[in-house]
């Protein structure tokens, strides 16, 4: 029996290391973001502030996101696998061992910042606090461009003492600099506070309209709202599957004299369904494959895959990609650096 035990142990041992870590490879040395969470003008704003940092004090910060490591192999932490793909690729000097790499993984909504091993554990502390100070609270919200735009301005002021941008200004023009972020800064927190307050009379009018009471159009009776459980039974598995997936809500008024039946619909302002070119419900999701990734020379192509989740229909789209313009591409290689593991993480 222990025998038996530990074949089976050392069978399921084999079976999980046969399934091998991979690494994506990389397209570029600054922004490698493969599971599209950035904006093409979020994309080559950082891109340009990764290149001053590189062309200025020479150190390598590349930043990457993906959509979950099980798609290379990785199961668990993201700490292994962070330091394993800093030291496939080589981010940094491999003298002064001077790299950063930011690694989103936003399905497993973990993220991790890794620096090269010449900073020891000096940077743990600093990277933990721009995560949780800068970072996380926007992924928390679902901005992951402006989190991770935030998060590179940190990460390049923590390493040099510089705000991107500024490296060759002057002291009045960074002073002038710094009065004019904390205005940014204020004005954000102005607006943050403010507007739910401009917001809240548009807010109460349309929930009196949607409330206010309802008559009967045969013989003037007030009118009664169902429940969500009781109108389920007055929609039809359209509008079920709509409310199910939330891309559209139904009340159902009923006349309790003469049964009559009002239906009003409202449609979601956020919602990633599409309406159906068959059954014309708000109940079609879409799936983007890249066919033929963009290159400088030529202009790549991709395929929208639509699936109707109510009547089952289903058709595709191709759609080009822009070639990649001589200003936002950049090659080259990394400097062969590698990390021990130092850095921080977080989870949102
Ligand atoms: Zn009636
Ligand atoms: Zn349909």
């Amino acid at each position: 029996m222990r025998i038996l035990q530990t074949l089976i142990f050392s069978f399921l041992l084999v079976a999980s290391s046969a399934q091998a870590q991979t690494y994506p490879a990389y397209t570029e040395v600054y922004v490698n973001d493969f599971a599209d969470l950035l904006p093409p003008d979020v994309e080559s704003d950082i891109r340009a502030r990764l290149k001053e940092l590189r062309e200025k004090r020479d150190i390598e910060f590349t930043v990457v996101t993906i959509h979950s490591m099980t798609d290379y192999g990785h199961e668990g932490p993201i700490e292994p696998f962070a330091t394993g793909l800093f030291n496939d690729w080589g981010v940094g000097n491999a003298d002064r061992n001077d790299g950063v790499m930011m690694l989103v993984a936003v399905r497993d909504r973990h993220m991790r910042i890794e620096v090269g091993s010449g900073y020891g554990f000096q940077k743990d502390l600093a990277m933990k606090e721009i995560i949780e100070g800068a970072i996380l609270p926007q992924f928390k919200k679902d901005n992951y461009a402006e989190g991770i735009s935030r998060g590179v301005d940190e990460v390049i002021h923590d390493l040099t003492g510089y705000w991107p941008g500024e490296y060759d200004a002057t002291k009045t023009e960074r002073a002038f600099n710094a009065i004019q972020r904390f205005l940014d800064w204020l004005g954000a927190w102005i607006y943050a506070i403010l507007a739910p307050f401009l917001l809240i009379p548009i807010r109460l009018y349309f929930r009196w309209k949607r409330n206010k009471p309802r008559h009967c159009l045969r013989d003037g009776t007030k009118m009664i709202r169902l429940d969500e459980d009781a109108d389920d039974a007055r929609l039809n598995t359209g509008q079920i599957m709509e409310e199910t997936l939330k891309s559209v809500d139904y009340d159902v008024w009923q006349c309790p004299r003469c049964d009559h039946l009002k239906i009003e619909t409202y449609r979601s302002w956020f919602t990633s369904y599409g309406a159906c070119p068959q059954c014309n419900f708000r109940t079609v999701e879409a799936d983007t494959t890249v066919l033929r990734s963009a290159t400088k020379s030529s202009e790549g192509l991709k395929r929208i895959d639509y699936h109707c989740l109510h009547c089952g229909h289903e058709y595709s789209e191709e759609r080009s990609i822009p070639r990649i313009t001589e200003s936002s591409s950049s090659s080259g290689s990394f400097g062969g650096g590698s990390s021990s593991g130092g850095g921080a993480s977080g989870s949102w």
